[in-house]
């Protein structure tokens, strides 16, 4: 039976000519900074966001984790939505690896205000924490892939700016907002002080996530990767694979895109599917009712082979990528047309 896995854009395989690029690829040892693929991608990933520099990581998560301890001393305060992956999704890595504590805004789908950031500052009184960094998240993951309006991302680089805060970016899926919203990449270098990007979500990369930002804070990120054991050697092999996805996976994610609206009008076709956050980008997000569970929902579907996932007592979330073909989407959208 044909598996249609809609848990995850993590689950995207490398494409032939991804393999291809891979095995072609000319490496070296990129402790030593003697990794021509990973040199490579790091300037081209720096040039396409207008950022001085750019760092290879393995993961989304690593890569937030340093940036947010390169911004931080230990005891500070980090602004973010409640909903936030750095909060919820990283194992509580802000007080593991930077000794810092959040504070939690509860927002729209995962989106914070300016208004709510500068009401979060603490003053400057010693029984305060210390705020020092904003973390945005775009799309929001969450938040069923929603895109940040840029009037608001610049209303709150311009409380960071008069605050002294930094601003960090967790752009998992930014290529998704900017396929969605055709923004320019370089707004986000200018606004950001940091930007994390995962080429690990439905690029069909295998691994992997740069970090963007100035040359001195990249300097700083490199020490901090280093202790984490993130420093890596051959990683040209990975890299050629985020060579690959700039050049052929981005706008591609419209298609994705595409097949979530698709999915999206079958599924509020049905009274059994309650309300669904607006679908964006490639995600969807949305509550089961009546006789159905979202665990029901999914054990019914698996039967199908298609694969979604729970992630509340009421909400089911789906998402489309590299490896969900129009056929798949034709098949789901008629075994959902089918349910009662
Ligand atoms: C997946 C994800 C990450 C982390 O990525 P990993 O590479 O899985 O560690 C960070 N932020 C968001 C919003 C994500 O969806």
């Amino acid at each position: 039976m044909m598996i249609i896995d809609f848990r995850s854009d993590t689950f995207t395989r490398p494409t032939p000519g991804m393999l291809r690029a891979m095995s072609t690829a000319s490496t070296g040892d990129d402790v030593y900074g003697e990794d021509p693929s990973v040199n490579q991608l790091e300037s081209l990933m720096a040039a396409y966001f207008g950022k001085e520099a750019a760092m290879y990581c393995p993961s989304g998560t690593m890569s937030n984790q340093i940036a947010i301890k390169v911004h931080t001393q230990p005891g500070d305060e980090v602004i973010c939505s409640d909903l936030a992956h750095v909060y919820i999704y990283e194992g509580g890595g802000i007080a593991f690896n930077a000794g810092a504590q959040v504070r939690a805004l509860e927002g729209d789908r995962g989106m914070i205000t300016a208004t709510q950031i500068a009401a979060a500052i603490n003053p400057d009184d010693v029984h305060k924490a210390t705020t020092s960094l904003v973390c945005l998240e775009n799309t929001s993951n969450r938040g069923g892939g929603c895109c940040y309006d840029m009037d608001e991302m610049n209303r709150i680089k311009n409380v960071c700016r008069d605050n002294d805060l930094k601003l960090h970016l967790d752009g998992a899926r930014l290529f998704n907002a900017l396929v969605a919203t055709g923004e320019n990449p370089k707004t986000y270098g200018e606004l950001f002080d940091s930007i994390s990007v995962c080429l690990n979500k439905g690029m069909g990369c295998p691994m992997g996530s740069v970090l963007l930002g100035s040359a001195a804070f990249i300097r700083s990120a490199r020490r901090i990767r280093k202790k984490l054991g993130g420093g890596l050697r051959q990683a040209g092999y990975m890299a050629a694979t985020g060579l690959y996805a700039m050049e052929h996976h981005i706008a591609r994610l419209a298609e994705d895109h595409h097949n979530a609206k698709q999915l999206a009008k079958y599924l509020l076709q049905k009274t059994f599917v309650g309300h669904m956050l607006p679908v964006e980008t490639n995600i969807l997000i949305f509550d089961v009712q009546d006789a159905w569970t979202p665990r029901l929902f999914a054990d019914y579907l698996k039967k199908e082979g298609i694969l979604v996932t729970p992630i509340s007592e009421t909400q089911v979330r789906m998402v489309t990528h590299l490896d969900i073909t129009p056929e798949m989407v034709e098949k789901t959208c008629a075994v959902i047309s089918q349910m009662e």
